[in-house]
């Protein structure tokens, strides 16, 4: 039965969200045919929390339909004593950071984390929810959970947010764990150092005895490759020990150019998710996150304008924020929508200018190497459909026209056309690599 059940969530879930929320789950006994009460046991609460909300339903249907009667599901969280002899060990003695990586001004730690970065003030949305999910349980069960956890996405989207949360949460838990947090770009360095003063012993030594080693942005190995070399016999020390590996790379692992097949393939192993730009109420929610922490109550009006118009990342959210915050202080008034406006006016000049649906079409269709006019054509071949839908799809995003505007401007089509373009397009980003690139690129081109 549940070999059944799992081949149909496989079906039903893309990859993600099947790794992430069903694979893991586990029925306690074997033999269900006689049985009226099934345990399932969760890795972890959010697990626990999600397959409840989410599957549980499901899941009792389909086993009764199986079994031909009612069966009652209990979800538990797994016995921490069968994962407690896996958790990082921190009896062993704290290994000397190479000489080079010996911090040079006391304030920063040798973990190289910025406390700031927690996962208390990383705002939630669908935009990141998986990826958020994944990382609280890494932060619970280093080395366990999910390794090597790879986190993928755009650039100001909170991957490194994100990942020094985890490794401050698993700093916190247990003060003794040895992490090193390091941008892809000083690792490279870091190497080539070592190879000028021939001293890879000592960065192995270091490196290789790490209980949590985050990478950020591991894209900038492509085409280094005395240093993918070095950071492959680090990855294979650290997972073989259960010691975790985090990275975050702007794209999809198959994707960073220059990257060896064996470390694309390893990067696989764990679990692999995406975040993807925030919607609207993400970026106001964001929004006034910030100003909070600045002590400061945003109006909800003025942040709904300030998240209409700043699109593309978290980055320049935070920007925009501090320009209306820096404006308001200079003119000594209170932020209100007229100052935001103000404030923000020349950002905002650049935007409109950009985003006409004309521009959209025309981006999208040299984009993919068809004519503009296929934008508006009847044809359906899926060569000029998915193109279109992504361009339908980006037009409902970035302008502020009607569904029935758009389906206008695509040849006077149906108004239903342009809403299913948008969500198919959202349900691929989900679901397809190649797609969710297409999208964040275009997006990025057309936000300038
Ligand atoms: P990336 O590493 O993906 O380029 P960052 O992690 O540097 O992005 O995020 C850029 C800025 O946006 C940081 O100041 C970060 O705190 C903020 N940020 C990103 N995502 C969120 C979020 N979900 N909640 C709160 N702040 C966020
Ligand atoms: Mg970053």
């Amino acid at each position: 039965f549940w070999l059944t059940c799992l081949e149909h969530f496989k079906k039903e879930l893309n990859a993600q969200q099947f790794n992430t929320w069903i694979k893991p789950l586990q029925l306690e006994g074997n033999n269900l045919d006689h049985c009226t009460e099934v345990v399932i046991i969760a890795p972890n609460r959010f697990v626990l929390q999600w397959v409840q909300d989410n599957f549980i339903n499901h899941i009792k249907t389909m086993a009764k339909s199986h079994f031909s009667r009612e069966i009652q599901f209990q979800l538990k969280i797994a016995d921490p004593s069968t994962i407690n002899n896996k958790i990082i060990r921190t009896e062993k003695k704290t290994p000397i950071p190479a000489q080079s990586e010996r911090p040079k001004s006391s304030r920063r730690t040798p973990s190289q984390l910025n406390p700031n970065f927690t996962f208390n003030n990383f705002v939630t949305g669908k935009a990141n929810q998986l990826a958020r999910a994944g990382a609280l349980q890494v932060a619970e069960s280093p080395g366990i959970a999910y390794n090597p956890l790879f986190i993928y996405g755009g650039v100001g989207l909170g991957k490194t947010h994100l990942i020094q949360a985890i490794g401050n949460s698993i700093q916190e838990n247990n003060k003794q764990a040895k992490i090193r947090y390091v941008h892809a770009e000083k690792y490279v360095s870091d190497v080539v150092n070592a190879y000028q003063h021939k001293s890879f012993d000592q960065f192995k030594l270091y490196y290789h005895s790490l209980d949590l080693l985050l990478v950020d942005d591991v894209q900038f190995f492509g085409g280094k490759n005395r240093t993918q070399e070095e950071f492959f016999y680090a990855f294979n020390a650290l997972i073989e020990a259960h010691k975790q590996v985090i990275i975050t790379c702007d794209s999809y692992p198959k994707e960073i150019s220059g990257l060896e097949e064996r470390l694309v393939s390893r990067f696989g192993w764990g679990l692999t998710v995406a975040i993807e730009p925030p919607e609207l109420e993400m970026r106001v929610a964001i929004l006034i996150k910030k100003a909070e922490q600045e002590a400061l109550k945003l109006d909800e009006n003025v942040a709904f304008f300030i998240a209409k118009y700043i699109r593309s990342n978290v980055r320049e959210l935070e920007g925009a924020l501090k320009r209306v915050m820096a404006f308001s202080r200079f003119v000594e008034q209170d932020i209100t929508l007229d100052i935001a406006k103000e404030a923000l006016k020349d950002l905002l000049a650049v935007q409109n200018r950009q985003i006409s649906i004309e521009n959209i079409q025309k981006t999208v269709a040299d984009y993919y190497k068809i004519k503009v006019s296929e934008m508006y054509s009847k044809k359906r071949s899926r060569v000029v459909a998915r193109p279109r839908q992504m361009a339908m799809a980006i037009a409902k995003e970035l302008t502020t026209l009607s569904l029935p505007d758009i389906g206008e401007a695509f040849g006077g089509r149906d108004h239903t056309t342009v809403l299913h373009g948008h969500r198919k397009i959202n349900e691929l980003r989900a679901s397809d690599p190649a797609i969710s690139r297409d999208y964040n690129t275009l997006m990025h081109i057309l936000r300038g």
